[in-house]
């Protein structure tokens, strides 16, 4: 048995130039790190993100109440335990924190610790990371996901008011994982070369996720015919999917959704839905409703939910209370997983396990707000959720993730897996 000699949190900078938490945990295998992400179009109901609130540094922005909280009430209590006792060493942060929300000593505190945790058990036990979390989830893994790469920003991401927030590609038609990434990467530059014959430099701009953010283009079916357009051009047509993510909490005010200059109803808006599905191949929709519109959410699974993946991120928050309830109330057939909105490793692999038990998918998440960390990448082929959504494939914050998973993939060689067309249903294999 290896144990916990040292954990040293430090602030440093997320992919958005924001401060953010990084925390060493230093066992006799070695200097074990993990950052915190951090999202934009956060939802209401997540675990705090503490922020200290000081105008002078950072806007107010700055992470030093959570870099003190572990450094001074964290540490002392992890100090020569077991890296590999995952879950009591969570359990101990959540008791100390003691609050359903975190409130105390933050998500952003007790989350990289429990990653770098993670990594440090893996390590103590002589296996990848992604082979260890398949150890402490019960599979064996060998699952790539489908990834979902977001080549068009808009809403929050893209300095953008009503406007549909995600517009992503998903090779459902390679091979495996590295062609699918060859496939999203070439359609991203062949949708660039229409973007800049049609607007020029500015076209290319991009967002917080690395997709392309033409102010120019605003209507989600000009977006979406421009996607198809570049996987035409990179000679991909049919192989590869629509998934979106308009999360529409951004854009619900009072009962009422509002896309660019027009007003939906809960009902409207899934009528919308139901319209775009039958133009576009779209195989995915997530927060295509608002946080707590739970009615909303019932009638778009009654309506979409066979063909369609509903995948509710603000709505469940990686959170089991709500996805119980999502469960129970059948509002949704998938769930996003972010592990910052939850706030420890063994939180959020009991919120995937919930959702695969109901023999509904995980998708396992990055967020806008990112850092070098490769974490997700090991999760979800560790919890063979077989979908991941972590940008588009472009700039190191994204790339880190699609890259880990080539390696991944070369590492498993034969054993590798890639679900393809049958990225829904095959989790139930
Ligand atoms: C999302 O909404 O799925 C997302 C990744 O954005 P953010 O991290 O800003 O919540
Ligand atoms: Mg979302």
């Amino acid at each position: 048995m290896s144990e916990i000699i040292k954990v040293k949190a430090r602030e440093v900078l997320d992919s958005r130039g924001n401060p953010t938490v990084e925390v060493d945990v230093v066992t006799e295998n070695g200097i074990f790190r993990a950052m915190t992400p951090s999202g934009a179009s956060a939802g209401q109901h997540e675990a705090l993100e503490l922020r200290d609130g000081d105008k002078s540094r950072y806007f107010g922005k700055g992470t030093l109440k959570a870099v003190e909280n572990i450094n001074k009430k964290i540490t002392p209590k992890l100090i020569g335990l077991d890296p590999n006792a995952q879950e009591t060493i969570d359990n101990i942060m959540l008791k100390l924190d003691g609050t359903e929300n975190k409130d105390n000593l933050g998500a952003n505190a007790i989350l990289p610790v429990s990653m770098a945790i993670t990594k440090a058990g893996a390590a103590s036990k002589g296996l990848a990371l992604f082979e260890y979390i398949g150890e402490l989830f019960g599979v064996i893994p060998h699952k790539l996901p489908v990834p979902m790469c977001n080549v068009i920003n808009g809403g929050k991401h893209a300095g953008q008011e009503n406007s549909i927030q995600e517009h992503m590609l998903m090779p459902t038609g390679a091979k495996c994982f590295s062609e699918g990434i060859r496939m999203a990467s070439e359609s991203y530059h062949h949708l660039a070369k229409l973007l800049k014959g049609k607007f020029g430099a500015g076209g290319t701009l991009i967002g917080d996720e690395g997709g392309f953010a033409p102010a120019q283009v605003v209507d989600v079916e000009e977006r979406l015919d421009l996607m198809l357009k570049a996987v035409e051009n990179a000679g991909y047509e049919g192989m590869m999917k629509i998934a979106m993510d308009p999360a529409s909490s951004e854009f619900f005010y009072d009962g009422i959704y509002k896309i660019g200059k027009k007003s939906f109803s809960g009902g409207e808006m899934v009528d919308f839905y139901v319209d775009l599905c039958k133009k576009y191949p779209i195989v995915s929709i997530e927060d295509g409703l608002a946080e707590d519109d739970w009615d909303s959410w019932v009638e778009m699974v009654k309506k979409l939910g066979a063909k369609v993946q509903i995948v509710g991120d603000d709505l469940f928050v990686t959170n089991t209370k709500r996805i119980q309830k999502g469960i129970e109330l059948g509002a949704a057939n998938s769930v996003l997983i972010k592990l910052n909105q939850i706030g420890s490793v063994t939180e959020t692999l009991n919120a995937i396990k919930m959702a695969q038990d109901q023999g509904w998918t995980a998708v396992v998440s990055h967020r806008s707000g990112e850092t070098e960390d490769t974490f997700i990448a090991d999760l979800v082929v560790g919890t063979s959720a077989g979908q991941i959504k972590t940008g588009a494939p472009a700039r190191s914050d994204r790339n880190a993730k699609y890259n880990q998973l080539i390696r991944i993939e070369e590492e498993l060689g034969e054993e590798a897996e890639y679900p393809g067309i049958d990225f829904r249903m095959d989790h139930l294999a």
